[in-house]
C-alpha cells in the first residue's frame, strides 16, 4: 500500500451531478453510513445537488462523511436569479464545494476567470474548494496537455495567498475520461499530477506545493482505484457515476482492500 503522507490525507469524493432527490439521498446514506462508519484513513466527501444538501448534511451528522456543493456563485448575495452563494452553501452545513468541473466549463460557460472568482469566494466563506482542471481529448492528442493544465491552474489560483492555497484541493480530471469508462492509466494520472505540482511550486513555493492534495477523476471504479491510489502523487479520487451506489462508493473509499 502507498505510504500515507499525513500532510496529505487522502480525499475520496463523490460527485453526484444531477442525480438523486432528497428521498434518494436519504436511502443512499442509510446504507453508506454503515459501510464507512469507522473510516479515518481518508476524508470522505459527497457532492449532492443543491436541493439535497440539507438532507445530506442531516443524514451524515455524526458520521465521517462531509458534504459538498457542486458549484457556487462568487458573490455573497444579490440579484443573480437561479444562483446559490458561498454563505448559503456554508449555512446548510457544507464543508467543501466543487469549482470548475469540466461539465460547467463545457455547458455553462465557466472560464478560468470565473473558476478563480469561485475559488477565492469559497475560501472567504469557510469552504474548501475542489478546483477541477483537465484537458480535452484533442488537446491531449495534439500535445497540449501540459499547457492546458498549467493555464487552468494558474488562472484559477493566481490571486490566492500562500495561506489560501494551503486550504484548497485540486482535482485532475481529463475530460476524455469523464463518464466514458476510459480511465487514465496510473502513469498518465501521475504524470499530470506532477505537472500540476511543479506549477503549484512555481506559484506558491516547494513546501506549499508538497502539501497540495491532488485528486484524480475520470471513470474511477472499485476495480481501478487501487492502481491509481498506489501512485504517490495521487491523493484521492473524484468519482462521478460510481459514487451513486453506496456499495461501490464504499469500495472506492476502502481502496486498499483493508477492512475498516
Ligand atoms: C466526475 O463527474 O467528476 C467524474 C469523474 O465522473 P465519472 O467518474 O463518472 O467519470
Amino acid at each position: 500500500m502507498r505510504e500515507v503522507d499525513f500532510q496529505r490525507k487522502p480525499v475520496m469524493a463523490g460527485n453526484w451531478k444531477m442525480f438523486k432527490t432528497s428521498a434518494e439521498t436519504r436511502q443512499f446514506f442509510k446504507v453508506f453510513n454503515t459501510l464507512v462508519a469507522r473510516v479515518d484513513h481518508c476524508e470522505i466527501v459527497i457532492a449532492a445537488p443543491f436541493v439535497s444538501l440539507v438532507v445530506a448534511v442531516e443524514e451524515t451528522a455524526g458520521s465521517p462523511v462531509r458534504i459538498a456543493a457542486q458549484n457556487m456563485h462568487w458573490e455573497a448575495q444579490g440579484a443573480f436569479t437561479g444562483e446559490i452563494s458561498g454563505p448559503m452553501v456554508h449555512a446548510v452545513g457544507c464543508n467543501y464545494v466543487i469549482v470548475g468541473h469540466s461539465e460547467r466549463r463545457q455547458y455553462f460557460g465557466e472560464t478560468d476567470e470565473t473558476v478563480r472568482k469561485r475559488t477565492a469566494a469559497a475560501l472567504e466563506h469557510g469552504l474548501t474548494p475542489i478546483v477541477c482542471v483537465g484537458e480535452r481529448l484533442e488537446e491531449r492528442e495534439t500535445g497540449m496537455t501540459e499547457d492546458v493544465l498549467t493555464q487552468q491552474l494558474t488562472g484559477a489560483l493566481r490571486s490566492l495567498t500562500v495561506e489560501q492555497f494551503s486550504r484548497i484541493i485540486v482535482a485532475y480530471e481529463p475530460v476524455w475520461a469523464i463518464g466514458t469508462g476510459r480511465t487514465a492509466t496510473p502513469a498518465i494520472a501521475a504524470e499530470a499530477h506532477e505537472v500540476l505540482r511543479i506549477q503549484a511550486a512555481k506559484q506558491f513555493g516547494e513546501d506549499s506545493a508538497a502539501g497540495l492534495r491532488i485528486l484524480y477523476g475520470g471513470s474511477v471504479k472499485p476495480d481501478n482505484v487501487s492502481g491509481l491510489m498506489a501512485e504517490s502523487g495521487v491523493d484521492g479520487a473524484l468519482v462521478g457515476g460510481a459514487s451513486l451506489d453506496p456499495q461501490s462508493m464504499a469500495l472506492i473509499v476502502n481502496y486498499s482492500g483493508e477492512s475498516f
